[in-house]
């Protein structure tokens, strides 16, 4: 099928500013105000499109990785054909070569070729993922470390605005943490998801930590009380404490799972497209989770509206999605590089009709938040 070779791939690094300042465990002391992305951009013969994202925002590499994906993943794949997608992914691992940060830029080319090979037979992602299961997902809303009343009042709104759970950042200085968890259980009714990105030290400390705050508020689940490394201490934690314990950077690949799954470190784990190395690969940890009794999330590196369509297409399609996912990406940004409606309304987050992924790229965004190499 000579029409559906790659004729061309281009790819932007884009430089898309907050809404809000990124403030959490991890970079207490460099708030992050600008995601640095990628949009890559497949063109067939036929002049079918398929469009990707880089989407990092731990550790801000993303324009590196754009410029990998435009020197050495672009060249390797041009006249492969766009439909042979795992002959085109063994291309893009070849080159990567098992780098740390290859899953983001597997992700962003598998998307493009997902959304041109839904273009091609006029089928949207979610049919190429095995089909639906469900018409949409429900959401959870976000909330960046700032004063108790401050992110109270961002709960509350999240709540008002039809998000169904409630995840904060803490791992700040214990007081500071506990007048947050503190004010926000107040100012809505459900169970707080508490994410401390991994900034307790020790199993004592978290120990500690995790027991002041579950006194203070109804807590879902502590996310990543510690370093992606310390298995063992995460599974000490569920021991210690009798507390719900969610992987997140414990979390990124099939291997990670797999890690997890044998060291019953986590209660729940948090899957990212992005991290996982693309829609299948986060599917086939949902797969391993399944098998092993752990129910999963579809997490978000705050994806704009490229990466959050290709979620929604994985999210209608997975078996099962027990609880409110976390790719609501768009609603960080003033504004998206897609054009029309939204995906996301009232908590919900739906892929978008039509074929392939259904987004078309705002080529007035790409060219306002484009950075030169
Ligand atoms: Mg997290």
């Amino acid at each position: 099928m000579s029409g559906s070779r790659i004729r061309q791939v281009d790819v932007f690094a884009i430089r898309a500013p907050r809404k809000e300042a990124v403030r959490s465990g991890l970079n207490l002391a460099d708030p992050v105000t600008a995601s640095e992305f990628g949009v890559v951009r497949l063109l067939t013969e036929d002049g079918v499109e398929g469009l990707g994202e880089i989407s990092i925002t731990f550790p801000r590499i993303g324009h590196s990785l754009c410029h990998a994906a435009r020197k050495l993943i672009a060249p390797a794949i041009t006249g492969l054909d766009a439909l042979a997608i795992p002959t085109v992914l063994a291309e893009v691992d070849r080159v990567l070569g098992g780098e740390l940060s290859a899953p983001y830029l597997r992700a962003a080319f598998e998307m493009a070729l997902l959304d041109a090979t839904g273009r091609h037979f006029g089928v949207p992602v979610w049919a190429l993922l095995g089909g639906r299961r469900r018409d949409r997902a429900a959401l959870a809303w976000g909330i960046y470390q700032k004063s108790p009343d401050e992110m109270a009042a961002d709960a509350a709104a999240g709540r008002a605005a039809g998000f169904q759970a409630i995840k904060l950042k803490v791992g700040r200085e214990l007081a500071a943490d506990l007048a947050a968890v503190t004010a926000v259980a107040r100012a809505v009714d459900v169970p707080l998801r508490l994410d401390a990105n991994m900034a307790w030290r020790t199993v004592p400390e978290a120990v500690r930590a995790m027991r002041t705050l579950a006194d203070a508020a109804p807590v879902a689940w502590f996310e990543q009380p510690l370093g992606r490394r310390h298995l063992e201490g995460l599974r000490a934690l569920r021991l210690q404490t009798g507390l719900p314990v969610m992987a997140d950077e414990s979390c990124h690949t099939l291997r990670d799972a797999y890690e997890l799954a044998r060291a019953e470190a986590a209660d729940v784990w948090n899957v990212y497209v992005t991290e996982a190395g693309g829609l299948r690969s986060a599917a086939e940890i949902f797969a391993l989770a399944a098998a092993v009794g752990v129910p999963c999330i579809l997490g978000s590196q705050a994806e704009m509206g490229i990466a959050t369509a290709a979620c929604a297409h994985l999210a209608v399609a997975l078996p099962e999605l027990p609880y409110p996912i976390e790719t609501f990406g768009p609603l960080r940004y003033e504004r998206d590089i897609i054009t029309g409606a939204g995906m996301i309304a009232q908590g919900w987050l739906t892929p978008p009709p039509g074929a392939g992924l259904g987004v078309e790229l705002d080529w007035d965004a790409i060219r306002t938040m484009e950075v030169k190499e």
